[in-house]
């Protein structure tokens, strides 16, 4: 089979392609021949060090394909089953082992590239907006890099809960599609915490969606209206440095937390919100936006576009 192999972390560089051995399903996993993988910001990171895996190891957490074999003791799937997946290590490749547990059905009417694009980022949104802050409607959210994956999702799910967005995004073209997507203000980086305060009457936003970090943290905070909710989920401009809790208190007596999957995505937790994202999908009420594919020997250069912020959506390896 065919995989991408980080022997040393670094740059976009050593995502190199290599032949490998195809792997045996043990008790409880299957072999899935997978028709894409999902690329996400965390498999740069992986890819740096920034979140340490011992090198060499197979980047990617996520995607979709077809049972190919069973392991000892499977029931719940059949060879030739369409399956997804957002948590399964070495993902970048043309074939996986995944445990049963992580996999879900694809619903017939998801196309399977839709199902190798939606979960890591989808389930994301959809915490994001469902639990670590229940959107309500009248809320108003600032959700940052709102053309990316995770932002396009999350303004349509914020929009769905009845809240109102104001994104930030780097371009023009991108400020399109945050619209598209249901934004309801588009603006800038540059000075965005005026400009939010404009926007919201002098108010400040009920809770900032931020996955960029380092460059809009600060800004953030002074987004927020008193006791609002910093929701940092990601760092794709770097991690932000110690701060002193008392800038909390000089903001408004602000709450802030930072997310992750594995604390809202418990097996029913995981399964529950997975079946909500794909029935949004299946009643057109979510749209997923690919927004790159590249043959799976190009991780590369889908690292290289992702972190010079010239991509929009989803990008998909296929092998
Ligand atoms: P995106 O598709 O959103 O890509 C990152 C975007 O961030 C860019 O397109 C860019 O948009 C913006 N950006 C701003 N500054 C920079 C910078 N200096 N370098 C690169 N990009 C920058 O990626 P994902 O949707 O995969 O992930 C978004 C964030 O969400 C990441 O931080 C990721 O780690 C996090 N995440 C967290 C999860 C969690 O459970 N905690 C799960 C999934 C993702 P623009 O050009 O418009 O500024």
């Amino acid at each position: 089979m065919k995989a991408i192999v980080v022997t040393e972390h670094g740059g976009p560089e050593v995502l190199a392609g290599a032949e490998a051995a195809t792997p045996t399903p043990g008790a409880g996993e299957v072999l899935v021949d997978v028709s894409a993988a999902g690329v996400n910001y965390i498999d740069v990171y992986h890819r740096t060090g920034l979140y340490p895996i011992e090198p060499p190891f197979t980047p990617g957490l996520e995607g979709a394909g077809t049972v190919a074999e069973l392991g000892e003791g499977v029931t719940e799937y059949a060879v030739g089953d369409q399956v997804a997946w957002s948590q399964v290590p070495g993902s970048y490749a043309s074939q996986v082992v995944a445990p049963v547990a992580a996999l879900l059905p694809v619903p017939s009417d998801v196309p399977p590239t839709v199902a190798a694009a939606v979960l890591l980022q989808g389930l994301t949104a959809e915490y994001l907006s469902s639990s670590t802050h229940p959107v309500a409607a009248g809320d108003e959210v600032l959700i940052h890099a709102g053309a990316g994956g995770v932002g396009l999702l999350l303004t349509q799910l914020v929009k769905h809960r009845g809240g109102r967005v104001i994104a930030t995004v780097s371009s023009e073209d991108k400020a399109e599609l945050s619209k598209e997507a249901g934004a309801d203000e588009v603006i800038g980086y540059e000075g965005f915490a005026d400009r939010v305060r404009e926007l919201t009457g002098g108010r400040g936003v009920d809770v900032v969606y931020d996955g960029v970090g380092k460059a809009t943290f600060e800004g953030g905070l002074a987004s927020l209206r008193p006791r609002g909710l910093m929701a940092l989920f990601g760092q794709a401009s770097g991690p932000v440095p110690p701060m002193d809790p008392q800038t909390l208190a000089k903001h408004g007596s602000l709450y802030l937390t930072r997310p992750i999957g594995a604390h809202y995505l418990g097996p029913k937790e995981f399964r529950r919100r997975a079946d909500g994202l794909f029935s949004l999908i299946s009643s057109g009420e979510l749209s997923v936006r690919i927004g790159g594919e590249y043959d799976l020997d190009r991780a590369r250069l889908a690292h290289e576009d992702l972190e010079a912020r010239r991509t929009t959506g989803k990008l998909l390896l296929v092998p």
